[in-house]
């Protein structure tokens, strides 16, 4: 998920530039937030949507709202199920010059020598927080039976046709 803003950088602070994006590849692999674990990181995640990038005194101001769908294991019965996910970014990237006396700012936060922001941690870190702790395919799930552990959203297992004595 990276951009090149060179041309942005140079112009005065206020200048505009949005930037479409549809099926934009986020690779995983190198991604440590901590509900990632909960996804494939073989599996690269595609997401459309808008980025409006402002030029500030300080760098740029992006402001984004992101779907993907990301496939994650139901808590309950274990099955990899679909989840769509709307991301809102609300971020100030800095020129790597940049110095704030007032707060600190996080290493990628900063737009590279070569002019690159990179939305990829910030992407990561929203996707983390729309995914529920314990991830459930559907209300209904109906979970897996304890005993055998067979999948009871598929049918009941036949630990519940026999009568315990
Ligand atoms: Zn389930
Ligand atoms: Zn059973």
């Amino acid at each position: 998920m990276e951009f090149n803003v060179a041309q942005l950088i140079k112009d005065s602070p206020g200048a505009i530039k949005s930037c479409p994006l549809s099926d934009h590849l986020l690779s995983l692999e190198n991604q440590t937030a901590d509900k990632m674990s909960l996804l494939d990181p073989s599996k690269e995640i595609s997401l459309s949507g808008t980025a409006d990038m402002i030029r500030t005194d300080a760098g740029i101001w992006v402001t984004a709202i992101l779907n993907c769908e990301v496939v994650c294991q139901c808590a309950r019965c274990l099955t990899p199920h679909t989840r769509k996910l709307s991301l809102k970014i609300d971020e100030e990237y800095y020129v790597n010059t940049y110095i704030s006396n007032t707060f600190e700012i996080e290493k990628t936060q900063f737009i590279s020598n070569e002019n690159i922001l990179d939305l990829a941690p910030s992407i990561c870190d929203h996707i983390d927080l729309e995914i529920p702790l314990n991830p459930i395919c559907s209300k209904n799930c109906a979970g897996i039976c304890v005993n055998c552990g067979f999948n009871l959203n598929l049918d009941s297992c036949i630990c519940k046709n026999t009568t315990e004595c």
